[in-house]
């Protein structure tokens, strides 16, 4: 991802363009084979719009997203279907996502049947092995979602996700609508699914503990950018950016014996309508210098694969 860019028009209750929220501003990360890159910040700050910027859900308004050395955006035709079966989406709402009045077994066969993917046999037979996969006796393919839990139904989205045998999941907080108890069940899944067919993931959350328990490395989100990213490990020990440190330092420390200074924000989080100039942190940062009001900060590598915007490591 080089350089991503939404944005949304905002219109007058009379239609007119009055100007435009930038919900994804200058983003650019890899997800290598076989990884999670895990996405964080507040609601809002256009983690999600990324994932759906990737999935080619919504058109970017700049930037570009490669996949295996093809720019998506140049793909058509048979080209570009192929290229969709590769990515695939698991998402927040597993209830919203699956129709109430199909059989959950057709809900997984709908991907193979728009892709022409086998015979009706073959299809029915990969969606009963994708549900046992996924925990559930084959038989339960006739039943419909309502008659399911929510932690099930989300196992189900993951097997629909799964029937085209993507390379990459982009999943959107899909643990977040769920019970804590049930949560690392699905986590658990993933984990070994992941495992088992060598797929990426784009994992966006909101819940760090959640990020730091199955990402390799995470990015940090503030009002659209992309502010701080480093392997998982680097970026919870040593975090850089004093929006990162604020995000962490609210989590509570499993040892109270470490003692770790707070850094406490002040102010809301301001309007992507109106985003402030320079660092967009700096209404909020208790670091924040003159220079800070009026120049973007560039990206310092901090360390290898540690990646920082905020002038406080400029070089
Ligand atoms: Fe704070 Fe300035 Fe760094 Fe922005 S660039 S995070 S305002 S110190
Ligand atoms: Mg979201």
């Amino acid at each position: 991802v080089r350089g991503l860019q939404k944005h949304f028009p905002v219109r007058s209750a009379l239609g007119r363009r009055t100007g435009s929220v930038q919900a994804v501003n200058d983003v650019s990360f890899d997800i290598y084979p076989g990884e999670t890159f895990g996405l964080v910040g507040e609601s809002g700050c256009g983690k999600s719009t990324t994932g759906r910027a990737v999935m080619n859900l919504i058109e970017p308004t700049g930037g570009e997203v490669w996949y295996e050395g093809q720019d998506l955006a140049k793909l058509k035709g048979a080209r570009l279907k192929n290229m969709r079966s590769n990515i695939q989406m698991v998402f927040q709402d597993p209830y919203t996502s699956l129709d109430p009045r199909r059989r959950i077994g057709y809900a997984i066969e709908e991907p193979l049947h728009i892709h022409r993917r086998g015979s009706k046999n073959e299809r029915t037979e990969r969606a009963m092995s994708l549900l046992e996969r996924v925990g559930f006796r084959p038989d339960q393919y006739y039943r419909y979602p309502h008659e399911f839990s929510g932690g099930q139904r989300q196992r189900i989205g993951i097997a629909k996700a799964l029937a085209l045998e993507p390379k990459l999941l982009i999943c959107d907080e899909p643990v977040s609508a769920l019970d804590v108890s049930i949560q690392s069940q699905v986590i658990n899944l993933l984990e070994e699914i992941q495992q088992e067919r060598g797929l990426s993931y784009l994992f966006v959350a909101h819940d760090l503990s959640v990020v730091r328990h199955i990402a390799d490395r995470v990015g940090v989100m503030y009002l659209g950018g992309l502010v701080e990213q480093a392997p998982t490990d680097e970026l919870f020990g040593n975090p850089l950016h004093p929006y990162t440190q604020s995000l962490l330092s609210a989590v509570p420390i499993p040892n109270p014996r470490v003692k770790k200074e707070r850094v406490v924000l002040s102010g809301e989080v301001p309007s992507p309508l109106n985003p402030p100039s320079g660092c967009t942190f700096h209404t909020r940062c208790p670091f924040a210098m003159d220079v800070c009001r009026s120049v973007v900060p560039e990206r310092v590598q901090a360390s290898p694969g540690h990646e920082v915007q905020c002038h406080l490591y400029a070089t």
